[in-house]
């Protein structure tokens, strides 16, 4: 088989988008999948729109989601440099290349000839095609333009009647009519390239065989083909991938959620989640089971088996499958993931490690993202609770829940809080006892878990009692008894 070499080849004009790891990850799992190449490219010829920060995001949220590429700016490579803006000096002789054959050429239209051809398109209600008036200038003309001073574009000379065909990896066979694309600007006045031609002389040098990427590109792909032709170059294979849209069909954008990585990883996303729901944008595993690690899915990954149309990024089904990611997550792994959280809030030097990953353990069920235990755990931290709406009134203040509290203050003295099984029988003791007189198991657990949490539900309460310890719980049992 050939070398099988892909590349992704962002922008820094942005922290990078959860649409763009969908592509990122698809190259990855093609490359991992036929023992390629999997590179990463910097496209920051933009330099107003481009910056270091942006770039170092890019970093960070690809590896924050284990796409580790094998060549890029940082790693280096056999083909770099690979940051664009560092390139600079090798377009210029492709463009000289194609001047010579007659494949580009330089066009002299001011602005205000080109809005004015634009007008008219308008007017007579056709799309506007460059009128190609500098097609043909003569050696005068050309040398009549530069005494004026105008600075030329270099724009690419489409060929006429040609239809550009190409087998579309993902979407299958697609056709474009030459007449329809316009002869288009490959480099500006100010010498640098468009996107269109240092796309393709970056991919030419960088031997790029395929190239998977959004859809909204596929209109460049007629482009770039004929610049890979006039070059005498070999055309590589492309894949266009679907959009991906928010459940209302619109394009996925902040006012729906999150969309950049890092803020996903901010909010307590785990990487692991993330890209196994990001995998799920297009492609469907062959056995239908949806949660699977980033080798498995590279195992059963198959570029021509993803889905054509757009994909639908369903918060809420992330929401799950983070969930469950937290469910089985080692929970030694969990509590170092969940601690930065912790920290901004409590003091974590309260508990020891043991008894934080206990807590982690008995309060990681109901999480959905790991910012989510802050709210969960304030009673595992400081002497006093603070106490939820009309817990007070409704729940401790009750004749019952004061009998309850009052016995299990004195019962407590003598139980180990530090054994866990004992405590929890000790527990079913006092369950048991008021039960006996007409006293509901539940109503019994709900004024010992309102007085220690301030709270009606949470986590197991033998266990918070085994990691507060005895004298809390008996200082918080005795504050909330009336005398
Ligand atoms: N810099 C382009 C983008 O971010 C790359 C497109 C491509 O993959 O060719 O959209």
């Amino acid at each position: 088989m050939e070398n099988i070499r892909v590349r992704i080849a962002p922008s820094p004009s942005g922290n990078l988008h959860i649409g763009t790891a969908r592509t990122a990850l698809f190259n990855y799992l093609f490359a991992k999948k036929n023992k390629g190449k999997f590179v990463l490219r910097i496209e920051d010829t933009d330099l107003e729109r481009s910056n270091a920060e942006y770039t170092q995001n890019i970093y960070d949220s690809l590896k924050a989601l284990g796409l580790n590429w094998d060549e890029g700016p940082d790693v280096g490579g056999e083909y770099g440099p690979y940051q664009q803006s560092e390139r600079f000096d090798i377009y210029p002789k492709y463009v000289q290349k194609l001047i010579d054959a007659g494949f580009a050429y330089e066009c002299f239209c001011t602005q205000e000839e080109l809005e004015a051809e634009k007008e008219d398109a308008i007017k007579n209600k056709k799309a506007y095609i460059y009128s190609e008036k500098c097609r043909n200038l003569t050696k005068e003309q050309r040398e009549e333009f530069i005494k004026q001073g105008r600075k030329p574009v270099v724009r690419f000379a489409v060929p006429k009647n040609r239809e550009i065909v190409f087998h579309d990896l993902v979407k299958g066979e697609l056709k474009f009519d030459s007449n329809l694309i316009g002869d288009f600007v490959i480099q500006k006045s100010n010498n640098t390239p468009t996107y269109n031609f240092a796309v393709v002389i970056d991919d030419m040098e960088m031997k790029i065989s395929h190239i998977i990427r959004g859809e909204d590109h596929i209109s460049n792909t007629a482009k770039q083909i004929l610049i890979y032709e006039a070059l005498g170059a070999e055309v590589p294979k492309f894949g266009h991938l679907g959009m991906i849209l928010a459940t209302d069909r619109s394009k996925l954008s902040k006012r729906h959620g999150a969309t950049a990585v890092s803020d996903f990883v901010k909010q307590g996303y785990l990487s692991e989640a993330l890209v196994n729901f990001v995998a799920l944008l297009g492609w469907t595993p062959s056995d239908g089971e949806e949660i699977k690690s980033l080798n498995e899915i590279a195992e059963d990954f198959d570029i021509t088996k993803i889905s054509s149309s757009n994909s639908v990024f369903e918060y809420d089904k992330l929401n799950w499958m983070n969930g469950q990611y937290i469910k089985k997550m080692d929970i030694k792994k969990l509590t170092e993931k969940i601690k930065p959280y912790l920290e901004q809030n409590y003091d974590l030097s309260e508990l020891t490690q043991a008894q934080l990953e206990h807590m982690v353990e008995v309060t990681r069920e109901p999480l959905t993202v790991l910012a989510d235990i802050v709210k969960d755990v304030p009673f595992f931290f400081g002497k006093d609770v603070d106490f939820e709406d009309k817990v007070k009134e409704d729940v401790l203040n009750t004749e019952v829940s004061q009998k309850v509290l009052k016995k299990v203050v004195e019962d407590a003295q003598t139980w180990d809080f530090n054994n866990l099984e004992d405590l929890h029988e000790k527990l079913g003791d006092i369950r048991a006892f008021f039960k006996e007189q007409g006293i509901k198991p539940k109503e019994t657990m709900w004024a010992i878990r309102a007085a220690i949490t301030g709270r009606t539900h949470g986590a197991d309460i033998s266990a918070v009692m085994n990691i507060i310890g005895k004298d809390k719980f008996i200082y918080r049992v005795k504050n909330a008894i009336i005398s």
